[in-house]
């Protein structure tokens, strides 16, 4: 079997684009096996594709992409393979000027995303930071999942409990305890 190579499938070199005039663009499609989103969590399987149009500053990156995470449902823990679905417009601005190697002064904005000085647009930086955004606050392995029971803990997608009969159960008990005194 050939060795794997890793390739930085959400790095571009942009050099090229850069010397291009303003409105120059070019399309790519992506894969990424894995993207660590933080700590503990990854997005698998991610494909999208891009399309990065040569700006005043930079390069815009228009991105469509799709990855799965695997997530808890909220109600009865069952893992959840949630897709998410991230688009967004962003600019990468460049560091330095891409034929003098000048360094350019850093944008009016917050947070920016940025070119390496070699001219390597790292889309997966991006790709992380939409995808916590697109996370769901409440993920559900159905919509009408039913968790687990509060009492005696059984999955009541799978079975039903007796914990609310009994509840009933005792309410009578305490009613003829009253009848009784
Ligand atoms: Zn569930
Ligand atoms: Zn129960």
């Amino acid at each position: 079997m050939a060795p794997q190579v890793t390739r930085p499938d959400l790095t571009f070199n942009v050099a090229q684009l850069l010397r291009e005039d303003i409105g120059g663009r070019r399309s790519h499609e992506f894969a990424e096996p894995s993207l660590t989103l933080d700590g503990t969590l990854a997005l698998r399987d991610v494909r999208g594709i891009v399309r990065l149009t040569r700006t005043a500053s930079g390069v815009l990156a228009d991105a469509r992409a799709t990855g799965v995470v695997d997530l808890e449902c909220i109600r009865c823990l069952t893992a959840v393979a949630e897709v998410l679905t991230i688009t967004f417009r962003d600019e990468f601005h460049a560091r330095v000027e891409v034929n003098t190697g000048v360094p350019l002064p850093p944008p009016d904005e917050d947070d920016p995303f940025f070119i390496s000085e070699n001219h390597m647009l790292d889309l997966g930086e991006a790709i992380r930071e939409y995808a916590l955004i697109a996370m769901p606050m409440r993920p559900l392995c159905k919509p009408d999942c039913l968790g687990l029971c509060a009492s005696c803990g059984v999955d009541r997608n799978i079975a039903p409990c007796t914990c609310q009969e009994q509840r009933g159960d005792d309410r009578f008990a305490a009613l003829r305890a009253l009848l009784d005194e």
